[in-house]
């Protein structure tokens, strides 16, 4: 059997997605790079906006027809294939096999079933799986829980990912020597809240403690996402300060600057406690990096509201920003009880927002001239001239080919700058990579927390 699978949303959907090609590979089934070459097509779908679910449907319908054509085998995994919006969809379009994100390792029995499987159940194998190692990756996700046991009110993953469990520390060890055997220069830990890693576990560390465990790996760089500000403790602020390999870059979703509208979307801290912990990361962490996700339009939100959010991303003054604006989800609590607003009114604000993000980024960036950085370049950029790749602090960056010809990690001197990218001089060649990393762009990519 030929298998390929298209993958939809974030990194955790393309962690799932390398957790599923392992097992069918390991029950000899070859994976091949288009849906023409293919006896099985496997979609793993994101549930977290409107605009994927869509691209969802037209997807299936299009393998519908094939089906029709020349027999094709079927498939749909991840948020969405957990959702009765999902399954219904699945049903149109004549879906064989459905997996939920907690029923992955079921991929064998549904093959072998031979007739139609779908599975929801969140099953606790998934939690000991430990993958082998994906090859020719410089740069490596590892996924150290599952789920989440926060309950924003627009967040339809404690639906689609169920409650959150922390996976044994020893698991992720032993992982992450695979991937540093594998030739890994950088690892992503990932979870939905890695903040509370270990919380609903007993003996377990906390992600704190659990940063300086995998910092003790060697890896030369170690990030992670998502954090949740109620969650992020001084002693994971510390750990990162003290541990050299944990790069000094934070993705910490605010979603709204007002408290009004906070405490709507149940998001538990304040803008105040927000500021704070800012604050007291920049206090521990000199030259730290900062992302956020901001949600614009959230049911009454109101222009006050609104600039709030302005004033609150001018204090902190963030290197770069996830924005969308509010997409009401069947099945969150927002969709059910709050009614959303005209898109032109949210539209409005989110073009308003991105002049605010491009003048700070285009700001700071500037200020990165003349100032060395730390670039993890992964292959050939789209202009030839050029290899690309992304700092310490996830900033994209470009390197002439001629200094940097294989990808690696490099010291290099900024020397220009614009809103979304840098421009360097290589400095010193810290490691290069043993091989050729496989495709460098990679399928649509969003930011794990909504
Ligand atoms: S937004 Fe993030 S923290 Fe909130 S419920 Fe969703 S996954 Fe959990």
């Amino acid at each position: 059997m030929k298998a390929h699978l298209v993958t939809y949303g974030c990194q955790m959907n393309e962690y799932d997605t390398h957790v599923v090609e392992s097992q069918l590979v390991a029950l000899g089934v070859e994976l091949v790079k288009a849906v023409e070459e293919a006896d099985f097509v496997l979609v793993n779908t994101c549930a977290v906006r409107g605009k994927p679910v869509d691209k969802v449907r037209a997807v299936l319908g299009n393998l519908r027809k094939t089906k029709r054509e020349r027999g094709l085998l079927v498939g749909m995994m991840g948020c969405l294939a957990q959702l009765e919006e999902g399954q219904e969809i699945a049903k149109k379009y004549d879906v064989d096999i459905l997996l939920g994100p907690g029923a992955l390792l079921d991929i064998g029995a549904a093959l072998e079933s031979n007739k139609r499987f779908w599975s929801m159940a969140f099953k606790d194998d998934i939690h000991d799986f430990v993958p082998p190692a994906p090859q020719n990756k410089l740069s490596a996700h590892l996924t150290i829980q599952r789920g989440c046991d926060h309950h924003c009110t627009y967040c339809i993953v404690p639906e689609t990912r169920g409650p959150q469990v922390s996976r044994h520390p020893d698991l992720i060890l032993r992982e992450l020597d695979s991937l540093v055997e594998a030739g890994a220069l950088e690892v992503t830990l990932l979870g939905q809240n890695v903040n509370s890693y270990g919380k609903d576990q007993t003996g377990y560390p906390d992600f704190g403690d659990l940063l300086r465990m995998v910092g003790k790996s060697g890896i030369p760089r170690i990030k992670f996402t998502t954090s949740h500000p109620m969650d992020f403790s001084d002693n994971i602020i510390e750990a990162i300060a003290e541990t050299p390999n944990v790069c000094k870059f934070i993705h910490l979703p605010v979603q709204s600057g007002s408290n009004k509208v906070l405490k709507q979307m149940g998001r538990e801290y304040t803008r105040e406690w927000y500021l704070e912990r800012i604050e007291k990361m920049r206090s521990l962490i000199p030259r730290l990096f900062i992302s956020t996700d901001i949600i614009v339009g959230f049911p009454n939100e109101t222009e006050d509201d609104f600039l709030e959010t302005v004033s609150l991303y001018d204090a902190v003054q963030y290197d770069s920003a996830f924005m969308f604006i509010y997409s009401a989800r069947p099945g969150t609590p927002s969709y059910k009880h709050f009614a959303d607003m005209p898109k032109e009114i949210k539209t409005e604000r989110l073009n308003r927002l991105i002049e605010r993000q491009k003048h700070w980024s285009q700001l700071k960036n500037s200020r990165l001239i003349g100032q060395e950085v730390e670039c993890l370049i992964r292959g050939a950029a789209y202009e030839p001239s050029f290899m690309e790749g992304h700092t310490e602090g996830n900033h994209p960056v470009l390197l002439p080919v001629a200094q940097a010809p294989v990808p690696g990690i490099y010291r290099a001197l900024v020397e220009h700058a614009t809103p979304h990218m840098l421009f360097g001089k290589v400095t010193e060649v810290v490691k290069q990579a043993e091989f050729m990393p496989m495709q460098l762009h990679s399928p649509v990519f969003s930011s794990l927390d909504l």
